[in-house]
């Protein structure tokens, strides 16, 4: 689910059971949020109007949002699904009804992780991207992500 507000792009937050908490989609930067009711009327609060960045890129048709956030490929051999965030890879780690918890998949070492939504849009609802190694090299083809060793 995603909402405009002065033409930026904000994504659901579900995880609240009276409330609903919109978050910038350009997350791990930018800290614009507010807050509306279930059913999504009314803004109640709205903490942090302010966005770090440009308005983002998008458009609409027929009520669909079309703008990629998290990029989604398959591994080779297991057919494990795989994130790319900022040109970093992630590996599913963990799976919620709202929500998906990716963690870097380049070094077991690196701290960088992110959870999305659940719901199709694989909005970024809060995340760590601050990894402690180059980025890793890798080649996609036909939604399968191959990494160079
Ligand atoms: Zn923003
Ligand atoms: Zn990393």
């Amino acid at each position: 689910m995603l909402a405009i507000l002065d033409g930026y792009s904000f994504c659901a937050d579900d995880r609240n059971k009276t409330t609903t908490h919109w978050v910038c989609t350009n997350t791990g930067l930018c800290r614009a949020r507010f807050i509306t009711t279930k059913g999504r009327e009314f803004i109640i609060k709205m903490p942090t109007s302010q966005h770090t960045h440009e308005r983002p890129e998008f458009f609409i048709k027929n009520g669909v949002f079309y703008r990629k956030i998290v990029q989604i490929f398959r591994r080779p051999n297991s057919g494990n699904k795989v994130a790319v965030v900022e040109g970093y890879s992630f590996y599913r780690a963990n799976k919620f009804q709202h929500s998906i918890i990716w963690r870097c998949s380049a070094s077991s070492h690196c701290l960088a992780r992110f959870t999305c939504s659940n719901d199709g849009y694989l909005c970024i609802l809060k995340s760590n991207l601050v990894h402690n190694h180059p980025k890793p090299q890798f080649h996609i083809q036909d939604g399968v992500l191959y990494r160079f060793k």
